[in-house]
């Protein structure tokens, strides 16, 4: 029988209570055992509570400690199971996929809408997919979710109250259980597998929005080492200094400070492209960082690895701007759909 590891760090899926009370973290293995008994008959599964979390309480510290058990425990087993609450699961799957490169067993993160314990719960069908993802399906971080399988660092949570719960807008699905079990190759990543479980944490996820006081973000500079701006459209912001909002002198301090800002979009489909338009442009002359069609979330780790990892500033550019496990498109003028077109104004 193939070997699997299931890991539970807490979420919904795990949970007791519920209106009028509410939900909470609860004794999650015995419950596993009586309500969803056939999970042990597709593998030889070892269960072990890493912890017992709403997943709102997750921190960088705890990616790296799981990311680091898994790379010691991964070489006993075929593959692993994570599961996960749902609200921060596509951060901590987009954290464990640059943690871990050269990963070459599955590692599939599951949660669920309701908790194992209730009779209309999604949480049996999601587990015994993830079992079933995890020792068949690609080589990489994944979530699997409502018979979807999602590249875990492209993953985006989309409905707070029905099951289709994620999406992966800018990527194809890893895999569709359906009858059928079907799934694509996935990742082949070269190389040897290795931990990279170093993170600064001193980042800033900024969203930009009509009347933003540039005053604040300014004020935040100081205390960052980096920073996400999830911009308009195609990468977009104020840029007009008659109009008294312009976010030029944010870029410019912060080049001014070496701290980093990656330009990624509030538009869920597709991506930035920093020479489309002129506050885009003005961005880039500033050393601003193109962010293509990641995912805020997985920008935001990247940005955390980039820091820890490289101090020259030309290697950490890089390190942002070139794919590393899947996270993003490689060419950032065809993320927009359009021919690169340079400049177009945007007044
Ligand atoms: N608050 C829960 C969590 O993220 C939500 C869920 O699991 O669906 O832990």
């Amino acid at each position: 029988m193939p070997r699997l590891l299931l890991l539970h760090t807490g979420g919904t899926l795990g949970m007791a209570g519920g209106r009028p009370s509410a939900l909470r973290p609860a004794a999650f293995f015995k419950t596993l055992k009586s309500r969803c008994p056939e999970l042990f008959q597709l593998a030889d599964i070892e269960l072990e509570l890493f912890c017992n979390l709403d997943s709102s309480e997750m921190q960088p510290a705890l990616w790296s400690r799981l990311a680091t058990h898994l790379h010691r425990r991964l070489p006993d087993f075929d593959g692993a199971v994570v599961t996960h609450g749902t609200d921060t699961l596509a951060y901590t799957a987009s954290a464990l996929s640059f943690m871990l490169p050269g990963l070459d067993k599955p590692v599939v993160m599951t949660g669920s809408q309701r908790p194992l314990g209730e009779v209309r719960s999604d949480a049996r069908l999601n587990l015994i997919d993830a079992v079933l993802s995890a020792l068949q399906g690609p080589p990489e971080v994944s979530i699997c979710f409502d018979s979807h399988l999602y590249r875990g660092n492209r993953a985006r949570k989309v409905k707070v109250a029905e099951y289709d719960a994620f999406d992966s807008p800018n990527y194809p699905l890893l895999g569709t259980l359906g009858v059928e079990a079907l799934f694509a190759p996935g990742l082949r990543q070269k190389g040897p597998r290795r931990l990279r479980e170093r993170l600064e944490s001193r980042v800033f996820l900024l969203k930009v929005f009509p009347g933003l006081d540039p005053a604040l973000p300014l004020a935040l500079l100081p205390q960052v080492r980096g920073l996400v701006l999830e911009a308009y459209g195609a990468g977009n912001y104020p840029l007009d200094p008659t109009l008294g909002h312009s976010l030029l002198p944010l870029f410019r301090e912060a080049r001014a400070r070496d701290v980093p800002v990656v330009v990624v979009s509030q538009a869920h489909r597709n991506g930035v492209d920093l020479s489309l338009y002129e506050s885009g442009a003005a961005a880039l002359a500033e050393g601003a960082l193109s962010g293509g069609d990641m995912t805020p979330s997985a920008a935001l780790v990247k940005l955390m690895q980039g820091l820890a990892y490289h101090q020259d500033k030309e290697a950490r550019a890089r390190f942002i701007q070139t794919p590393i496990v899947g996270e993003m498109t490689d060419r950032p003028s065809n993320v927009h759909g359009t021919p690169a077109k340079k400049s177009r104004r945007a007044r």
